[in-house]
């Protein structure tokens, strides 16, 4: 059964409008986007708060390598949330599914990404790899006789995602240390129910770390199109990460990507993605491409106002949505058995 479940026979999904199509709509999708000066910028990471408003890039990663950008797609921010969707591939790469299932989850809190609740009404199980809960405890299970080895070796690999080495922002990760009690809360009640083998406060530095890298969103794009492409990083080439775990990582998303306004996401743009609060947001086409926008003014779940905005557009303009279809057309009808067999 299960051997079944993880053997898809067939792959279908289809392909991007040609090169010169994707490039000049994401342009369109920029300039869409830049038309709204709505939400504000996170500040509860003190570092955060210093971010120019008014930033805003666009990138199309291809599954054959082309990348296309528009605006400030260069710009360096920090990944924050996004990288628990990278770790969590990474994961599941090492430990496999069913043990990262078992010990992390797969389903939705209904509760805020930070949420102590959340843990306290599930018997203390974590219940996805994109809250803070979750995203702790699956740096936790990053296999490593130390965290310094764990922590290079999640830079390591989001570095193979993105197809250049990730750095780490210093001042990010240190407003963040100095103010996260909250998160080194969520490691001792884990470890508190059992949850977490490793020293919880070490994981939760990792964690902290790893929320630090700098990421552009051309970087973005490139990491969401080795999730589209089946785990191959389309502009070096390199595996990162199987099939099986790439769709695994977009099936999470789906359902846990964009915080409590996840459902609205799916219903409004059809696929899968992952947001941060520093204002990224990376969405995944399967078999098509990624696409990663920055701009740090947050809706109130805390994601990307202008970012929402751009991957809404190229979800409709560049035909994304895994939900839309059009009629075949086949006729005469009614359709019978002998046409079928003609
Ligand atoms: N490092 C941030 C935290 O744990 C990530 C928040 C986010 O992007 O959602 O609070």
């Amino acid at each position: 059964m299960d051997d079944l479940g993880r053997t898809p026979a067939r792959v279908s999904t289809g392909t991007l409008p040609g090169r010169d199509d994707v490039e000049r709509l994401v342009d369109d999708a920029y300039r869409y986007g830049l038309a709204s000066r709505d939400g504000e910028i996170a500040t509860y990471i003190p570092r955060l708060a210093q971010a120019d408003p008014e930033l805003f890039g666009v990138s199309v990663a291809e599954v054959d390598g082309a990348v296309h950008t528009a605006g400030d797609a260069d710009a360096v921010f920090s990944i924050q949330s996004i990288s628990k969707a990278f770790v969590y591939a990474l994961v599941c790469e090492e430990l496999g599914h069913e043990t990262v299932r078992e010990r992390v989850g797969v389903n939705n809190t209904g509760l805020a990404f930070n949420s102590v609740v959340a843990i306290e009404l599930n018997d203390g199980h974590p219940m996805n790899p994109m809250v803070n809960a979750g995203a702790i405890a699956t740096t936790a299970l990053v296999p490593a006789a130390s965290a310094e080895e764990r922590w290079a070796r999640i830079q390591h690999g989001l570095s193979a995602f993105a197809g250049r080495r990730l750095e780490l922002d210093g001042e990010v990760y240190t407003s963040e240390a100095d103010t996260n009690q909250r998160n080194r809360a969520i490691g001792t009640l884990l470890q508190a129910y059992g949850r977490i083998d490793a020293d919880p406060l070490a994981a939760v530095d990792v964690y902290t770390r790893q929320c630090s890298l700098l990421v552009s969103a051309a970087d973005l794009a490139v990491m969401g199109a080795t999730l589209a492409d089946g785990g191959v990083n389309p502009v070096t080439g390199e595996r990162v990460v199987s099939p099986a775990v790439a769709r695994d990582t977009l099936a999470v998303l789906a359902s846990t990507g964009l915080y409590e306004r996840s459902g609205e996401w799916l219903f409004e743009i059809g696929l899968p993605g992952k947001s941060g609060v520093a204002g990224g947001i990376v969405t995944i086409s399967p078999g098509k491409g990624g696409i990663g926008v920055f701009s740090p003014r947050l809706d109130s779940a805390g994601n990307s106002v202008r970012g929402q905005r751009a991957t809404r557009f190229l979800s409709r303009a560049l035909g994304l949505d895994v939900f839309a279809s059009e009629a075949h057309e086949h006729g005469p009808y009614p359709y019978t058995r002998e046409m079928g067999s003609a």
